[in-house]
């Protein structure tokens, strides 16, 4: 996947003349996620715009419009250094509606003389007579193109200037980056108030380049966050709630208050799900039942302790005893690795990457027909199938993996339908599964047929609870 680097194309133009709107238009994007999103560089907005099935790097200079106190014409210069250093080829945005103005033609005439080609786009031509406009003789005559027509408010004539950058990109010999069919990875990300999840969020995708527009084969939300890392496509599901509490006092708008339903809604689309805990806050019911719902769902899991810098004093073993201590008050996600972080100093932060592309990777292993066999006699070898009732040894007359993302097994089993596999032995099939194949991470459905009639599934982790639940009792 070459999504390295796309080629730049700055947009520029005098204030007022809705660049900022052209460049949300072309990457269909709301400007507040966006700007919120590049908070990391305030005076230049970049995302990354998909013309055709390639990218386009956008550069919005609008942000320089926010020092009206500077003078128009240093701004401008500034506008066109910039654009001229940094991009392949500059867009000039002008306002179709009116001829061009003093500053339109001293920016025009210092983009003359740069070496990178310049498209000339005639914003808020909203109206058939606005459209008109550009092909009067005041835009005729002027130093550069005449300006192509666009609606940045309606749309229209976006297509085509984005045609006429592709063809002026591809002859300047850098041709909009090939995206192929790649799929993002879905990331949920989940916890309670106050862990940290929106300093974590920002720390891990602050640094990236935002892909803002739809990738084929993915349904996005608008809220919804989707980057390149390393060359890789991660999408950050529902980020809304989270990120705004980065900027706002906690108020009661947090996404966990929505509630169950909105959880789930979230997980049903997330491949992975960073489960966000404070290290210093001790778990809560309401991690437990979060614990409970990725457990029984097909989402893999990584649990990550965050605030790990407030820890005094480590020593080798502190770890360790912090993640016994956890894994005690979770016992349904003993199959997620666990990541110590700190959000707030960065630190671990980038290993979140590895984990996520390890765990993701693990909801594919497949075993075959052959594999399940073998690994079935040898489970066997070690303990003999129990019923529910344990009173005799059933067989299992056949074992396969009937599904991978996430991995789903089914057992054939010479019992009747109301009678079962003894859920501990469910539960010693998977425990063995994963000490032999690469699972981290990952729910495994174990789905039981019984001799005569429907199979059901047996969830691993719910039925590690059940059997805990009652070792208790
Ligand atoms: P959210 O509600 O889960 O999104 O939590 P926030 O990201 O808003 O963080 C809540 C508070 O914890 C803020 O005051 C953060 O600065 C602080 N915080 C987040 N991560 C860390 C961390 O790694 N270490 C420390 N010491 N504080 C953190």
């Amino acid at each position: 996947m070459s999504l390295v680097h796309p080629p730049r194309v700055a947009l520029i133009g005098r204030t007022n003349v809705g660049k900022s709107s052209l460049f949300n238009r072309m990457i269909e994007e709301k400007k507040s996620l966006v700007s919120d999103v590049a908070g990391t560089t305030r005076d230049r907005f970049y995302a990354d715009c998909i013309w055709r099935a390639k990218l386009i790097r956008l550069i919005d200079t609008g942000g320089l419009d926010v020092d009206v106190s500077q003078e128009i014409e240093r701004n401008i210069v500034r506008q066109a250094e910039l654009a001229m250093k940094e991009a392949e080829a500059i867009v000039f945005v002008v306002d179709s509606r009116i001829g061009p103005t003093p500053e339109d033609i001293e920016l025009a005439r210092r983009l003359i003389a740069s070496p990178k080609p310049v498209i000339v786009i005639g914003n808020k031509a909203d109206t058939s007579e606005s459209r008109r406009a550009v092909t009067e003789d005041a835009w005729q005559n002027w130093p550069l193109m005449r300006p192509i027509a666009v609606s940045a408010k309606q749309g229209t004539g976006v297509g085509d200037a984005l045609d006429a950058i592709t063809e002026v990109l591809i002859k300047n010999g850098t041709p909009p980056t090939a995206i192929s069919t790649v799929s993002p990875m879905k990331i949920a990300v989940l916890g309670q108030p106050n862990v940290g999840k929106s300093t974590m969020l920002n720390s891990l995708i602050g640094e990236e380049r935002f892909i803002a527009a739809g990738i084929p084969h993915t349904t996005r939300e608008p809220n919804d966050v989707l980057i390149e890392h390393d060359g890789h496509l991660y999408q950050f599901i529902d980020t809304a709630g989270i990120r705004r509490q980065a900027s706002r006092r906690k108020s009661g708008t947090a996404l966990e208050q929505k509630g169950v339903d909105k959880t789930l809604e979230i997980i049903t689309r997330a491949d992975v799900a960073l489960f966000v805990l404070d290290v210093n806050v001790e778990i809560s019911v309401q991690d437990k039942h979060l614990a409970g719902l990725l457990a029984t769902s097909g989402v893999s899991t990584i649990v990550v302790v965050n605030k790990w810098d407030l820890i005094g004093s480590k020593n080798p073993t502190t770890i360790n005893d912090y993640e016994k201590k956890v894994r005690a008050h979770l016992p349904h996600l003993d199959y997620a690795p666990m990541v110590f972080i700190s959000a707030l100093k960065g630190q671990r932060v980038p290993d979140l990457y590895k984990a996520i592309q390890h765990v993701y990777s693990s909801r594919f292993t497949e075993l075959s027909d052959d594999e399940a066999r073998q690994f079935l006699s040898r489970a066997i070898m070690k303990h003999k199938p129990q019923r529910g009732k344990g009173v005799k040894h059933p067989e299992i007359t056949s074992f396969t993996q009937t599904k991978i993302n996430p991995p789903v097994f089914t057992l054939a089993v010479n019992l009747p339908r109301e009678d079962s596999l003894n859920v501990a032995y469910v539960r010693f099939l998977e425990r063995l599964l994963r000490e032999y194949y690469d699972f981290t991470g990952t729910p495994i459905h174990m789905r039981i047929a019984a001799k005569q009639g429907k199979s059901h599934t047996t969830h691993q982790s719910a039925g590690a609870a059940k059997t805990s639940k009652a070792s208790k009792k």
